[in-house]
């Protein structure tokens, strides 16, 4: 039992991925640790959730992210109007 399972370097606090900073806590999507700087809260139902920045940027919890979606909810809404009114065009017209 000479210490095996310690990582190498483990004097210390854990090290944030992202920075020199001395780690906070885990990411709670890939686990990486990260300082309480390059995480964004997340309010995910009951629990608040620390998501380190590479998570956040691919879920794209972001506003823009939101607007997207949107946008893209909106498109297929038109498609579909614009589909409906031309079927209508159509059984109308003899
Ligand atoms: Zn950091
Ligand atoms: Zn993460």
């Amino acid at each position: 039992m000479g210490g095996q399972l310690e990582i190498a370097g483990s004097d210390g606090p854990q090290r944030c991925s992202f920075c020199s900073n001395e780690a906070a806590g885990p990411c709670a999507s890939c686990e990486r640790p990260v300082c309480g700087d390059c995480c964004t809260l997340t309010e995910g139902g009951v629990r608040t959730w620390a998501i380190c920045l590479e998570c956040d940027r691919k879920k794209g919890r972001s506003l823009s992210g939101a607007w997207g979606s949107f946008g893209l909810f909106l498109a297929a809404i038109l498609v579909i109007l614009a589909a409906a009114v031309a079927a209508m065009a159509w059984t109308a017209s003899p």
